[in-house]
């Protein structure tokens, strides 16, 4: 296929240029103005629209899609870690399999549509534990995006719980990877996994020579927690059962000092940075401009990179920083690293050799676009509204505005029902 008249995009590092690619099955072949057809070539001329990397989300949840609108606890939660008791995991507990399928195809079909092609998914079902990362797995290849799956390992339904969570993450990682697909090893967060589970945890990550994602320091609960039982800081825990290493998923690192993050950083960790989703829980604002290594995730708020971008600027701004622009583009082009390390493949290029994972924008910029003003276009400018078609390894998901797996009204129909039904349980349990 040759994608003709472009204004071809890229972040890392920053380059805005006219020209044509040639994508031949999963990848890019070739790259260069006014490329000529091949015999029985597909041409598709984009009218000079944009052609940019798909965009990374290096923290969700997609087992939260059918959770917007539901009703508010009462009384309503006044802690962080009230909000987990008596919001999501009474929400996880009645998950089963239909309404993780559909939760699983709404949050990825939001994700298409929104130019977002990697999901980095953090999850949790203990009422449907095992082959639940194969269905989140099916919802995703169905939609036709990229995912890298983990099940969140926690004490909170006691050892065994615990044990079949390490189980699940194996086996999805043995039996179940793809092109499209990739495992983790999950664990919810220090406050909940005991010295046993921990270290099932770092036999399970040697063993199968994957990493670990797991939240960290999201709210002070979790450095107390720590310091209470274990007399240690999260990251000398972490550390200490040799955890922090190349490709591991920090989430939130919000209450963690600088020389924390820098080794964080050193030792190969990723930080994933969810603005909003710490503003909604009030737990304060992590130390971006510190992070070398890290990326923006959503933190299952919704799918859409280009508005977490915009809040990540903006809170960045709000507590006074002139280099607000540079962090938050910074992290964009983090996701674009983050998805090279985990799938080996060179993403955010769009260069010969490099993964077919591409957006359309139809955006027509009222003042030129360049390489310098591209971080201003990216958070004033561009959003999901002007995301036309999505190529994830040479395979349309999106053309022309429409899905191309699903009718989305059906989609949103199967959705509402599977939430009322979801809703139901949570408040019978
Ligand atoms: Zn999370």
């Amino acid at each position: 296929m040759l994608l003709r008249n472009a204004v071809l995009v890229s972040l890392d590092p920053p380059r805005v240029e006219a020209g044509d690619l040639r994508i031949a099955g999963p990848r890019i072949v070739e790259r260069a103005p006014q490329l000529a057809p091949l015999a029985d070539e597909e041409v598709v001329d984009l009218g000079d629209r944009i052609v940019m990397p798909g965009l990374v989300n290096a923290h969700t949840h997609l087992y939260s899609s059918l959770a917007r609108g539901m009703p508010s606890p009462d009384p309503p939660p006044r802690s962080f870690v009230q909000i987990l008791e008596r919001v999501w995991w009474r929400l996880d507990r009645a998950l089963d399999e239909e309404s993780l399928y559909v939760s699983g195809l709404c949050g990825a079909a939001e994700a298409a549509l929104s130019g977002t092609t990697l999901l980095v998914d953090h999850h949790s079902s203990p009422g449907f534990l095992r082959g639940s990362l194969a269905t989140l797995a099916r919802a995703t290849e169905e939609v036709g995006l990229r995912s890298v799956l983990c099940y969140e390992v926690t004490d909170r339904n006691g050892l065994e719980g615990a044990r079949a969570g390490i189980e699940e993450n194996i086996a999805f990682h043995r039996d179940r990877e793809t092109d499209l697909t990739r495992g983790m090893m999950g664990g919810h967060a220090s406050l909940t996994l005991s010295e046993q589970s921990m270290n099932w945890l770092a036999e399970a990550v040697r063993e199968t020579g994957t990493s670990l994602h797991i939240h960290v320091a999201e709210d002070l609960a979790d450095l107390d927690d720590c310091r209470d039982r274990y007399g240690l800081t999260l990251l000398e825990r972490l550390d200490h059962h040799g955890l922090i290493v190349s490709r591991t998923i920090l989430a939130h690192c919000v209450h963690m000092t600088e020389g924390e993050i820098g080794q964080i950083n050193r030792q190969g960790g990723w930080i994933a940075h969810n603005p909003r989703s710490n503003m909604n829980n009030a737990v304060g604002h992590a130390r971006a401009a510190s992070m070398k290594r890290a990326a923006l995730g959503t933190d299952g708020v919704d799918q859409d990179l280009f508005a977490e971008a915009r809040a990540c600027y903006l809170k960045l701004r709000d507590t006074g920083r002139g280099d607000a622009a540079e962090i938050a583009f910074g992290l964009l082009v983090g996701g674009h690293r983050l998805a090279a390390a985990l799938f080996g493949l060179p993403f955010g290029k769009l260069d010969q050799g490099g993964p077919a994972d591409l957006l359309v924008l139809d955006y027509a910029p009222p003042t030129p676009l360049t390489a310098a003003s591209l971080p201003a276009h990216l958070l004033f400018g561009l959003s999901r509204s002007h995301v036309e078609s999505v190529l994830v390894a040479g395979r349309w998901v999106v053309r022309d505005r429409r899905l191309q797996a699903l009718d989305p009204r059906k989609l949103a129909t199967r959705g509402r029902a599977a939430a009322i039904a979801l809703w139901e349980r949570m408040a019978e349990a």
